[in-house]
C-alpha cells in the first residue's frame, strides 16, 4: 500500500492569543477538519502561551509556537524575526486569515523565507495532490482559479472568513474541559522602541467607490481603535477614514483625512465614530446620503448632522457592532 507522507502546515493567527475570536477559532477549526488526511498542523501565535491549551488539544495541533514579548502593534516591525522563527519550523504551507496587517507581514515574510504568496483567496479545495485555489476579483466580478501542486513550491495563503462560514463544516469552539498538556514551543522577540500605528498600515483607499465608510476621530484614543476599524473592513464592505485630529495623532494616515483640508466624500452612510463635528471636518462629509455619529457627548456638534446619533462609548459600541456581524 502507498503511503502519502502528510506536508507540514502552519497556521498564523496574527492577533495575541488572548484575544483570538470565535472567527479565528472557526477559520482553525475548518483547515484541520477538512485537510486533515493532507497536512499535519502548527499553530504560529503571539501571547499568553497558557491559551494556546485549547487550541492544542481541541484541534489536533501538534505544536503551538508562541511569540512572547510583541504586542501586536508592533508585530509588523518583527517581519525578518518571524522569517527566521518560520524557517527554523519550515512549513510546506502558511495558512492566515486575510486582513491587511497580514498580508504586510507575510508578503514581507514570503521575500525573506522563499515563500510564494497567495493572498485573499476566497475558496480552497483539494484533489490529486493539488489545492485547488480561487480567488474573486474586479469587485467580485471575476473569479480566477489556479491549481498548486503540493510537491512544489512552498506557500503562503490567506482566506476570506467566507470560506469556513460558507463550509458544510460545523463550526466547533474549543471545549473549556479538554486541556491536557500542550506541546508548546516558545520564542522570544526583544522589543523595539519604535511604535507604529496600525491606523498607518493600509495606505490605499478608495473613498470615491465607497458606499459605506467609517471614519474615526480623537475618541478613538488609540491605535487599537483603528485596528478596530481594520477588523470591521474585514467584515462589511467599507473604507475606512479618519479626522485631521486622528491624524495629527498618528493614529490615522493623511490620506485617510476627510474634511476641507483633506477629501470630500459622499458615501450612502458615513459613520462618524468618536468625532466631534468641527466645521472642517463637516466640510468634507454633507454630501453622505445618511450620517450615523457615535459620541459620548450628547452636545457634541456632529449629532446636529447626523440623521441617526447614538450616545455611547466608542469602543463599546464597536466591539458590539463587530461581535454583531461576526455572528
Ligand atoms: C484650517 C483648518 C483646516 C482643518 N481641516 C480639517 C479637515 O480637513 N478635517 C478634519 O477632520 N478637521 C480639520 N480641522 C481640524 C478641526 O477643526 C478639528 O480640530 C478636528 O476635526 C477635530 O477632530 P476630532 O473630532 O477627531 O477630535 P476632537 O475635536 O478632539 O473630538 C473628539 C470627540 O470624540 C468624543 N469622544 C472622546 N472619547 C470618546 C469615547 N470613548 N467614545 C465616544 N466618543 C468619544 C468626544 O466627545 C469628542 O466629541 C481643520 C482645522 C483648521 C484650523
Amino acid at each position: 500500500m502507498l503511503f502519502r507522507m502528510k506536508k507540514k502546515a502552519l497556521i498564523l493567527i496574527e492577533t495575541r492569543i488572548d484575544k483570538t475570536d470565535n472567527q479565528t477559532l472557526k477559520f482553525i477549526n475548518y483547515l484541520t477538519k477538512k485537510f486533515s488526511g493532507i497536512f499535519t498542523f502548527d499553530i504560529l501565535c503571539f501571547g499568553n502561551q497558557n491559551k494556546t491549551e485549547k487550541l492544542s488539544n481541541n484541534y489536533n495541533i501538534e505544536v503551538v509556537h508562541c511569540i512572547q514579548g510583541v504586542d501586536d502593534d508592533q508585530f509588523k516591525l518583527y517581519t525578518k524575526e518571524l522569517s527566521e522563527v518560520i524557517c527554523q519550523i519550515a512549513p510546506d504551507i502558511i495558512f492566515a486569515r486575510s486582513n491587511y496587517l497580514v498580508e504586510e507581514i507575510l508578503g514581507t515574510v514570503s521575500v525573506y523565507a522563499n515563500y510564494k504568496f497567495y493572498g485573499g483567496i476566497s475558496s480552497l479545495n483539494y484533489d490529486d495532490d493539488c489545492l485547488c485555489v480561487e480567488k474573486n476579483i474586479l469587485n467580485n466580478c471575476y473569479t480566477v482559479s489556479k491549481r498548486l501542486a503540493l510537491d512544489e513550491e512552498k506557500k503562503i495563503i490567506t482566506v476570506g472568513n467566507n470560506i469556513w462560514n460558507n463550509s458544510e463544516i460545523k463550526a466547533t469552539l474549543p471545549d473549556e474541559s479538554n486541556l491536557n498538556h500542550a506541546n508548546i514551543e516558545l520564542y522570544t522577540f526583544a522589543p523595539k522602541n519604535k511604535l507604529i500605528s496600525v491606523g498607518t498600515y493600509a495606505n490605499s483607499n478608495d473613498f470615491n467607490n465607497s458606499r459605506l465608510i467609517v471614519s474615526g476621530g480623537k475618541g478613538l484614543q488609540s491605535s487599537h481603535g483603528f485596528n478596530q476599524l481594520i477588523e470591521l473592513k474585514e467584515i462589511i464592505d467599507c473604507e475606512i477614514g479618519a479626522s485631521r485630529a486622528a491624524v495629527d495623532s498618528e493614529i490615522a494616515s493623511k490620506n485617510r483625512q476627510i474634511g476641507q483640508t483633506g477629501q470630500t466624500v459622499q458615501p450612502e452612510v458615513y459613520l462618524a465614530l468618536g468625532i466631534s463635528g468641527a466645521t472642517q471636518h463637516i466640510a468634507g462629509i454633507l454630501g453622505s446620503k445618511i450620517i450615523i455619529a457615535v459620541n459620548k457627548d450628547r452636545q457634541a456638534n456632529i449629532f446636529n448632522y447626523s440623521d441617526y446619533g447614538i450616545v455611547a462609548d466608542v469602543s463599546d459600541f464597536l466591539n458590539e457592532f463587530i461581535k454583531q456581524l461576526s455572528n
